[in-house]
C-alpha cells in the first residue's frame, strides 16, 4: 500500500519524538525512513481492551486481561529493597492480587481503596494463585472509560530499538501523536470511488487511523479488509497486465494446420481412446498454437492421467507445420522412460525420436547432434543436456518440459533461445497440482490446462495408515501380493540433515526384510542416493524387469518412474514426508490393471499436523485436494521455490484465510483492465499513479520472464 502524497515522503527525523539519532536507528532496524514507511508498518497485533474478564475465568499464566472490580485494603509486604505493595481486587466472581514494587506512595494516594477500577495487565502465576504486577488502572466511573474500550496496538521492536525507548509502547506513543496530527488532506484516495462503495471500504485516511488506533472491532475489521484487498488487488492488476502485455507482444510461430501426421495418428494409431479431458486439453493447445502468440501453457494432471500422449501429439502438430520439438525431463531415468514410451507411440509413424542425456557420449553424441542440426530428428528427449550450447536444432518449434518445478527460470530462458526466429511454444507438464489461489498469485503469466480425469478402468489406490504392531500382517500381505506376481516398493525418508541416521534406518529395514522374505524365494533390491548412478540404474532396471520382488529405496524413485506391475507402496516413517511427496510416491503404484495399495507406516506418537497429513492421504486420491491441504499446512512460501515466494510477502493478506477476497480482487482487476487496459480513465487515474509510484512505469507495463 502506498500513500501518494509529498507530506508522507517527509523524513522521519522530523516526526515528533524521533529526531536524527532514532531516525537512523529506525531506518536500520525496521527499514522505515519516511512518514509513509512508519504509517505502513502496521501493528503486529492488538490488545483487546473491549472485553472485561471475570476474575474466576483467569486460567493462564502470561495472559493479558482486563478486569473490573473493587480495590481492597493495601498491605506492605517485606522490607528494604524487597518491599512491595499489594492489594486485592474483587469482583462478583473472585479476587486477584495486584502488586507494585515502585512508587508505593504514589500508588496509595492515587488509587483509593473501596473504589471501582478497570484494571489491565499481564497475569503471573505464583504457586496456585495469580497476580498482576503494575497494572494499568482507571476509575471505572470516569468518563474516560472509553479509552479502555479499545484496541491497543502492539508494534514490532528489536533489542536496539528497545534500548532507545522504542519498544512497542515507545513506538505507540510516537504513532499516536503522528496519527493524530494527520488530516484528511494529507491523503489522496487512489481507489476508484465505485470500488470503495461496492466493497464498503473505509476511505484511505480512516483506514490508516483505524489500523493503528482502531476505534472499535468493527472499524479495525474494515480497515484490515481494505488492506488485505489492496494487497491482493494491486498484485492482480500487475500480474494480469503483464499477462496481457505478454499476449500482445510475444509473437509466436503459427501452427495453423492440423496435418497428415497428426490425423494419421489420431485415426489409425491411437493405442487407446483418449479421455475427454485429454481431448479438451489438445483443443486448448491447438488454439494456442494457431493464435500467432507464443504458447506458455501449464498442463496439470495427476500421476497416471496421461500427459505423455498429449505432449507427443503436440509434437506431431509441430512436425506437421515443419518444426522440431524437444522434451526435457528432470532425471536420466525419466528421460529414458519418456524416450521408450514415445518411441513406442511413434513406431508406425514417420517421426524420428532421439535421446540426449549425460550418458550419450562420443561418436553417438556427435552423430545425434549432426542429425538434429540437419532436421533429421523430430523430437529430442533428454535431460538438462538439452539446453547446453552445442545442442543446435534446425528449427525448434516446441519445448515440452516435464515436472517443471525442477527447472529454474534461467534454464527456461536458455531453452527459449534455441528457437531460430521466434522462441518455441512451451508446454509444461506437471503432476504436482498447484492450488488455484497459489496459481493466481504466482503464475499469472501461464495459461493452465487440467487433465482432471483418469483413463477408464483405473482402480483407486487403497491407502491405509498402520503402526509397527501390524508389521507381521503387512509382511503377510506383501507375500500374498508377490505370490500373485506383483511387486512392492518400500520407501524410507531421506532428509539431508539426518542423512546418516536415515541411511541406517534404510539399512536396518532392509536387513529385517531379508529375514522376513528370505532368498532365494524372494529377491530384494536397494536403491539410495549414495550409490553410483550406474549401480542405481542397474538396480532400477532389475526391478522394472521384474527380477526383484521388492525394492527398498529412498525417495530417488519419487518422480515419474513407471513399473506398472508394482502394486504395493509401503512408506516407512510416513509422518516425516510432506503431503506432496507422499502423493508423488503413492503415484508409483496403481499404474497397471491390478488393485494397488499404499501403506503408510508410522510410530504411535504423532503430531497433529502429521495426523492431518496421513488422514488426508487415506481420505483422498485427488491431487488438487491434497495440494490445498498442503498449502494450508505449509504456507505458500514453502511450496514454491524462493524465487516465487518473494511475491507472496503480504502484510495482512493470507492466501488461505482470505481466498474469497483474492478471488474478488482478481475479478475486479480483470474487469478494470478489460475496459481500460492503460488505466487512463479518470476514475482509474489513482490506480495508475499508485502503480507508477510504487513500481515504476517499466515494472508495470513491461513483460517479466
Ligand atoms: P502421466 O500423466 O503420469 O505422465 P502417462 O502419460 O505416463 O501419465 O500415462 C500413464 C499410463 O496411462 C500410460 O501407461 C499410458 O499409456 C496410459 N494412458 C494414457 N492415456 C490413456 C487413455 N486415454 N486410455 C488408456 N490408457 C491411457
Ligand atoms: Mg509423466
Amino acid at each position: 500500500m502506498l500513500l501518494p502524497n509529498t507530506f508522507l515522503k517527509r523524513k522521519i527525523e522530523y516526526v515528533k519524538g524521533i529526531g536524527p539519532a532514532k531516525a537512523v536507528l529506525l531506518q536500520k532496524e525496521i527499514n522505515c525512513s519516511t512518514v509513509e514507511d512508519l504509517l505502513l508498518d502496521f501493528p503486529i497485533r492488538y490488545q483487546d481492551r473491549t472485553a472485561i474478564t471475570n476474575i474466576r475465568d483467569i486460567k493462564m499464566d502470561k495472559e493479558w486481561v482486563q478486569l473490573r472490580g473493587i480495590l481492597q485494603d493495601y498491605r506492605i509486604i517485606g522490607s528494604g529493597r524487597g518491599q512491595r505493595l499489594a492489594a486485592l481486587l474483587t469482583d462478583d466472581t473472585g479476587q486477584i492480587e495486584l502488586v507494585w514494587f515502585k512508587s508505593l506512595d504514589w500508588v496509595k494516594k492515587n488509587f483509593i481503596k473501596g473504589q471501582e477500577f478497570v484494571v489491565h495487565g499481564k497475569v503471573n502465576q505464583f504457586r496456585n494463585s495469580f497476580n498482576i504486577a503494575h497494572p494499568e488502572m482507571e476509575l471505572a466511573k470516569t468518563k474516560d472509560l472509553q479509552s479502555f474500550k479499545s484496541f491497543i496496538p502492539i508494534y514490532s521492536s528489536t533489542e536496539k530499538l528497545t534500548k532507545r525507548g522504542l519498544d512497542s509502547k515507545g513506538r505507540m506513543k510516537i504513532m499516536r501523536s503522528l496519527v493524530s496530527s494527520l488530516s484528511r488532506n494529507d491523503f489522496y484516495e487512489y481507489l476508484p470511488s465505485e470500488m470503495i462503495e461496492k466493497f464498503r471500504f473505509l476511505p484511505i485516511f480512516e483506514t490508516i487511523q483505524n489500523i493503528h488506533f482502531p476505534s472499535s472491532a468493527l472499524e479495525l475489521k474494515k480497515a484490515e479488509n481494505r488492506i488485505i484487498f489492496e494487497e491482493f488487488f494491486f498484485l492482480q492488476l500487475r500480474l494480469i497486465k503483464q499477462y496481457l502485455v505478454k499476449k500482445k507482444n510475444l509473437k509466436g510461430l503459427v501452427f495453423d494446420k492440423v496435418g497428415d501426421l497428426f490425423l494419421d495418428f489420431y485415426h489409425n494409431h491411437l493405442p487407446f481412446q483418449l479421455t475427454n479431458a485429454q481431448k479438451r486439453v489438445l483443443r486448448e493447445i491447438r488454439r494456442d498454437l494457431g493464435s500467432g502468440v507464443q504458447m506458455n501453457r501449464l498442463l496439470q494432471g495427476d500421476v497416471g492421467s496421461g500427459k505423455t500422449i498429449v505432449g507427443f501429439m503436440t509434437a506431431l502438430l509441430a512436425k506437421d507445420c515443419g518444426y522440431q520439438s524437444c522434451l526435457m525431463a528432470p532425471t536420466e531415468i525419466l528421460a529414458q522412460q519418456h524416450f521408450q514410451s514415445i518411441s513406442k507411440l511413434a513406431k508406425e509413424m514417420k517421426f524420428q525420436v532421439g535421446i540426449l542425456t549425460g550418458t550419450v557420449k562420443g561418436k553417438q553424441r556427435k552423430e545425434l547432434l549432426r542429425l538434429l542440426k540437419l532436421g533429421g530428428i523430430d523430437l529430442l528427449v533428454g535431460t538438462h543436456a538439452l539446453i547446453e550450447d552445442p545442442v543446435i536444432f534446425d528449427n525448434l518449434g516446441l519445448a515440452i518440459i516435464d515436472e517443471q518445478h525442477r527447472f529454474g527460470v534461467a534454464q527456461r530462458a536458455k531453452l527459449w533461445a534455441k528457437g531460430k526466429t521466434l522462441p518455441p511454444h512451451v508446454l509444461i507438464m506437471t503432476a504436482t497440482p498447484i492450488p488455484r489461489t497459489l496459481h493466481m498469485t504466482t503464475y499469472g503469466d501461464l495459461d493452465v490446462s487440467v487433465i482432471n480425469e483418469l483413463p477408464p478402468g483405473r482402480k483407486e489406490i487403497k491407502t491405509m495408515h498402520k503402526t509397527e504392531f501390524y508389521r507381521p500382517d503387512i509382511i503377510k500381505f506383501m507375500k500374498v501380493q508377490i505370490a500373485e506376481g506383483r511387486q512392492v516398493y518400500v520407501v524410507y525418508p531421506l532428509i539431508e540433515e539426518s542423512e546418516n541416521m536415515d541411511l541406517e534406518d534404510l539399512n536396518n529395514g532392509y536387513e529385517k526384510l531379508l529375514n522376513y522374505l528370505p532368498r532365494p524365494k524372494y529377491q530384494i533390491g536397494v536403491v539410495h542416493g549414495r550409490m553410483k548412478p550406474e549401480e542405481k540404474d542397474a538396480e532400477m532396471q532389475r526391478f522394472a524387469a521384474g527380477t526383484t520382488h521388492v525394492l527398498v529405496s529412498t525417495t530417488v524413485i519419487e518422480v515419474g518412474v513407471n513399473v506398472p506391475n508394482a502394486s504395493v507402496m509401503v512408506i516407512e516413517n510416513a509422518n516425516r514426508f510432506g503431503l506432496a511427496q507422499l502423493h508423488q510416491l503413492r503415484g508409483r503404484v496403481g499404474r497397471g490393471a491390478a488393485q494397488s495399495y499404499c501403506i503408510l507406516m508410522t510410530g504411535n506418537k504423532l503430531s497433529e499436523e502429521a495426523k492431518l497429513r496421513l488422514d488426508t492421504m487415506v481420505r483422498t486420491n485427488d491431487g488438487f485436494e491434497i495440494a490445498e491441504v498442503d498449502l494450508a499446512l505449509r504456507g505458500p512460501g514453502n511450496i514454491q521455490g524462493k524465487e516465487q515466494s518473494g511475491k507472496l510477502v503480504f502484510k495482512k493478506a493470507d492466501l488461505i484465510e482470505h481466498k474469497n477476497i483474492l478471488k474478488a480482487s482478481r475479478e475486479v482487476a480483470q474487469e478494470i483492465l478489460e475496459q481500460d487496459p492503460e488505466l487512463l480513465a479518470p476514475e482509474n487515474k489513482g490506480l495508475r499513479k499508485y502503480l507508477e509510484e510504487r513500481h515504476g512505469n517499466a515494472a508495470l507495463w513491461a513483460r517479466i520472464s
